[in-house]
């Protein structure tokens, strides 16, 4: 194969994150020569990988950093249940049985792993931390994808891609055509195309479009012009649009990139009230890394997109404190009054809680027996009387992870047309994760799937290579 072209490549990667650069590893060290087309500039490079703490990984017995075991039909019954059956089983299961191997691979590639960190978060089980987080994941991959002759280049955001037969053919960046024999997608979901979302999420009852109130979490760059691209190419589509990972994080936080500090993971801790100062669903249905993927949705269909998170001082240490200071009061009235909420209703929505609290035996890392009866929306664990000053409340807006309207694949990660897979034209992580989740989400998937899917497509995108050229041996 050859490496020194620099008008036509054998591999070319579109996206700079961690799907985009699994495969690039991959392909290359499969021999491709590969490209690899990153839209931010190098300081912002990574995308929302450069935001993630770890990976969800199926292992038989504890294995270094992972505690006991989390074999593949509990990490399978895990998805089934967050994604209501929203899944396609098949490739769920591929995803699911590789994440027990890949982490020697990617120690290969520099990356380090470190213990679960404590907090609300009980993951030691089940998540592998990456030390240093996804940064210096991706600062890993970078570098070893350059030591082994990945060719990278920044502020390259491809506009076009030409498909011709469900073959893919080459990409236009800034005005230049490259051509390559065979292509991975890895570029993202659209969630910080604010358009895009705006359309997906319409109108709500009382006029409002309630994705002019998000945030995005992550990178300014996942615009979805290539699943845009590939929609006008005519491929095949997976998922709702208005689908996506959507958290109730600080409503202080940043239009882009606020990370995983601006999360508030308080809310099972307490209760959330709307802006009428009324509670609307329970707090204590689940453990929350199962749960607070579900609460960014939650407030989107709140009046006004906001709610606030309320705990007393029995709740602190319990859980990591975001960024920003919450509100801090000697009395619930105090408290409304700083939140700018109607204090007669918060009252009583306080009142009625705690007179509905039936408490037994508080255990944070078990489903516990603390709930309410008589109470409406019910807590069904964790419920204690907010009754200890000083109170807390932080004010919450759906901060978007990604979207998981994707194109639909089968275990090679290929792209179809009107059924058909593509022969050099693959895709890998957020662009195609809704194969995998249709809604839902449990924490470190995101990474499993960019992981496993990256490096099926980098070692497919090889193959088509290899193929390519035997067929022209043979012609
Ligand atoms: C704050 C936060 C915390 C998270 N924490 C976790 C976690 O701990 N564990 C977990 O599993 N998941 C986590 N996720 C989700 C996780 O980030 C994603 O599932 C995963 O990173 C997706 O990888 P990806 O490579 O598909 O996308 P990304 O990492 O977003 O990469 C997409 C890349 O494509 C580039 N790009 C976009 N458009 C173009 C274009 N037209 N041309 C060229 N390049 C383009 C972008 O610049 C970017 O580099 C988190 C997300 C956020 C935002």
């Amino acid at each position: 194969m050859s490496d020194n072209n620099s008008t036509a490549v054998d591999v070319l990667v579109i996206g700079g994150g961690n799907a985009a650069l699994c495969a690039a590893l991959t392909a290359r060290e499969a021999g491709a020569s590969v490209l690899l087309l990153e839209a931010a500039p190098r300081a912002w490079r990574g995308g929302n990988s450069s935001h993630t703490r770890n990976l969800r990984c199926m292992h038989d017995a504890p294995q270094d950093v992972l505690t006991e075991a989390y074999p593949e039909e509990e990490f399978w019954q895990d998805l089934r249940k967050v994604t209501g059956g929203n899944t396609n089983e098949r490739l769920a299961r591929l995803a699911i049985r590789q994440s027990a191997t890949c982490r020697s691979w990617m120690r290969k590639h520099g990356v380090h792993f470190q213990p679960s960190l404590s907090g609300t978060l009980q993951l030691s089980r089940t998540n592998a931390f990456f030390m240093g987080g996804g940064k210096a994941l991706v600062n890993a991959y970078y570098r070893s994808a350059e030591a082994l002759g990945v060719r990278i280049r920044y502020e390259s955001p491809v506009d076009r891609v030409e498909v011709v037969d469900g073959l893919f053919r080459a990409a236009w960046v800034n005005g230049e055509r490259i051509k390559a024999k065979s292509c991975v997608m890895a570029a993202g979901g659209f969630e910080s195309n604010r358009e895009w979302l705006r359309e997906a999420w319409g109108q709500n009852a009382d006029g409002e479009w309630p994705a002019d109130n998000f945030a995005i979490r992550g990178t300014r760059f996942n615009q979805g012009v290539l699943l845009k691209a590939m929609q006008g190419a005519g491929a095949d589509f997976i998922g709702d649009p208005s689908q996506s990972h959507c958290v109730a994080i600080d409503a202080r936080a940043p239009l882009y990139d606020g990370g995983i500090c601006t999360r508030i993971d308080c809310v099972s801790l307490g209760i959330v009230v709307n802006k009428f100062a009324r509670r609307f669903y329970d707090e204590g249905e689940d453990f929350w890394p199962k749960r607070y993927a579900i609460w960014g949705r939650l407030v989107a269909q709140q009046p006004g997109q906001v709610g606030y998170s309320i705990i007393d001082a029995k709740a602190i240490g319990h859980f990591m404190p975001p960024v920003f200071p919450g509100a801090r009061a000697n009395t619930l009235e105090e408290l409304a009054g700083q939140l700018g909420l109607d204090a007669t209703d918060f009252v009583r929505t306080v009142a009625d809680y705690n007179a509905g609290c039936r408490v037994g035996t508080f255990d944070h890392t078990a489903l516990d027996d603390c709930h309410t009866a008589g109470v409406t929306p019910a807590k069904t664990h964790w419920a204690l009387p907010l009754d200890t000053a000083p109170y807390y409340a932080y004010p919450l807006k759906p901060g978007i992870t990604f979207t998981y309207l994707g194109l639909k694949v089968n275990e090679e990660a290929a792209v179809h047309f009107a059924g058909q897979p593509s022969r050099n034209l693959f895709v890998a992580g957020e662009m195609m994760a809704g194969n995998v989740l249709g809604q839902g989400y449990t924490a470190g998937v995101g990474m499993t799937i960019g992981t496993v899917f990256g490096r099926i497509a980098g070692a497919q995108a090889a193959a088509a290579v290899m193929q390519q050229g035997a067929e022209h041996a043979h012609a």
